[in-house]
């Protein structure tokens, strides 16, 4: 039976590395501890030689994804030269803005009251916004929402605007985050100062989870498939892994990847709320810096906040130590902002070996798989979105979902509907492992974005 288990895994195992460019397969097999001889030439195409993403690189966009839907901009009056563009998007029930600012040098002294401007001026220039989200950067070496952190970001609810303004003239303001303010993330952890391979704070932010992938060598992937098959059955942590529920309780999990995003986070947190759902988020540790106020909102509205690693990279390819540091890194970090331990790591792009298992177990982190990937990140189409929710929808499963999905913000309130009329309570990782069912949630009505 070892026999054919191990051809079994070895087949998976170069089923994925088939579809790696020769300089990412070497890196995996060497990972992996896989000989080289076992892998046919023929498995690895020919395809150009692509360096393996490290921290603060941009990895590929998963195969098969799509354009996202283009997003509305405002226009402000009068205009600012800062203003990079001002973007806004409906849950349904309300509308929330990001806007972003790019200042030169000479600007940055003037970041505040930029910011509190174009806020005012979001919110002036369309009425039905409840909340304006700011992120300014330094013009030079912006680089996206993946590039170098921001200098400043702020969390404008319309209701807010005349602290915002105090904010501006030297007061305090909760909902605002200054990078020159914030200590870095390495003074939260004393004696481990941040390796300056961690330092640069930018993000390979394109990997999605998609697919499990573990890198071992034959006799690990057989422990692998052991811990996962009793985790799928039964249910619960094995081995400091978690695949699923008790499939006799009515009970999922919904978890969210990849947060916290500016305007995704609150009209996700409204959904959640309108929905009386509770929700674990896996959170990218330097996300959760730049934009703490979220991270706070998430555990305040009473949901679970999880590690996704500092800088949202694939940890297999890392030297141990530089996987630690990004796990220790993001729990630091979340530990800092709600003062709660953090219990769950979920890897990005599913990717996982013993050694990071490991680092997890040894952080206190049970490493969070799923049952149920709807494959939001690739834009599928409301509808196509709606039916693979519906297809795999279980007692005991664990829907994974991303966090600035906008067809997930699209279907969500549909999509709890449908769990609600199957009898299945949509809850955190915790309650997923109590088995804890919840007060039923009061139905949403009619959750299709209006534009
Ligand atoms: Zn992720």
């Amino acid at each position: 039976m070892p026999n054919i288990l191990s051809l079994t895994f070895l087949s998976a195992a170069l089923t994925t590395l088939s579809l790696l460019s020769p300089s990412q397969a070497t890196a995996y097999i060497s990972a992996a501890q896989i000989p080289v001889a076992q892998i046919p030439a023929t498995q690895i195409p020919a395809v150009p030689a692509r360096t393996l993403a490290l921290p603060g690189q941009v990895q590929p966009v998963a195969p098969g994804t799509r354009r996202a839907a283009a997003i509305p901009e405002l226009t402000l009056s009068p205009p600012m030269p800062q203003v990079q563009r001002v973007r806004y998007l409906s849950n349904g029930h309300i509308e929330v803005a990001s806007a972003v600012l790019l200042l030169r040098g000479d600007e940055v002294a003037q970041a505040r009251t930029l910011a509190a401007t174009a806020a005012a001026r979001a919110l002036a220039a369309r009425p039905g916004l409840s909340e304006v989200d700011v992120s300014v950067y330094n013009k030079v070496g912006y680089g996206g929402f993946g590039g170098p952190l921001p200098i400043l970001t702020l969390s404008v609810p319309r209701s807010r605007l005349a602290d915002v303004a105090r904010w501006a003239a030297g007061g305090a303001y909760e909902r605002a985050w200054e990078a020159a303010l914030s200590p870095p993330p390495g003074n939260l952890m004393p004696g481990n100062p941040t390796p300056s391979s961690l330092q640069s704070e930018t993000i390979a932010d394109k990997v999605r989870e998609k697919t499990t992938n573990f890198f071992g060598n034959v006799t690990q992937k057989v422990q692998d498939a052991g811990n996962r098959n009793a985790s799928r059955a039964r249910g619960g942590i094995h081995n400091g892994l978690l695949y699923g529920g008790d499939p006799g309780k009515p009970v999922a999990a919904l978890t969210f990847d990849d947060a916290p995003h500016p305007m995704y986070e609150p009209l996700l947190l409204d959904l959640l709320r309108r929905g009386q759902v509770k929700a674990t988020f896996f959170v990218i540790g330097r996300n959760a810096r730049a934009y703490p106020y979220f991270v706070r909102d998430m555990v305040q509205q009473g949901h679970e906040v999880g590690n996704h690693t500092y800088h949202h990279v694939r940890l297999p390819p890392l030297p141990i130590s530089s996987a630690e540091t990004e796990l220790r890194l993001t729990s630091a970090t979340l530990q800092g902002i709600t003062g709660q331990p953090v219990r769950y790591f979920r890897p990005p792009g599913g990717d996982y070996t013993p050694a990071t298992l490991n680092a997890a177990r040894s952080q206190d982190l049970s490493t969070v798989f799923w049952t149920d990937d709807p494959a939001d990140f690739q834009n599928p189409g409301d509808e196509v979105l709606e039916t693979r929710f519906e297809r795999r929808l279980r007692p005991g499963g664990i829907i994974l979902l991303h966090d600035n999905a906008q067809e997930t913000i699209n279907v969500f309130g549909d999509f709890l509907d449908f769990a609600r009329r199957r009898g299945v309570t949509l809850g955190t990782v915790s309650d997923l492992l109590a088995g804890k069912r919840a007060a039923a949630p009061s139905a949403l009505g009619d959750h299709r974005p209006r534009r």
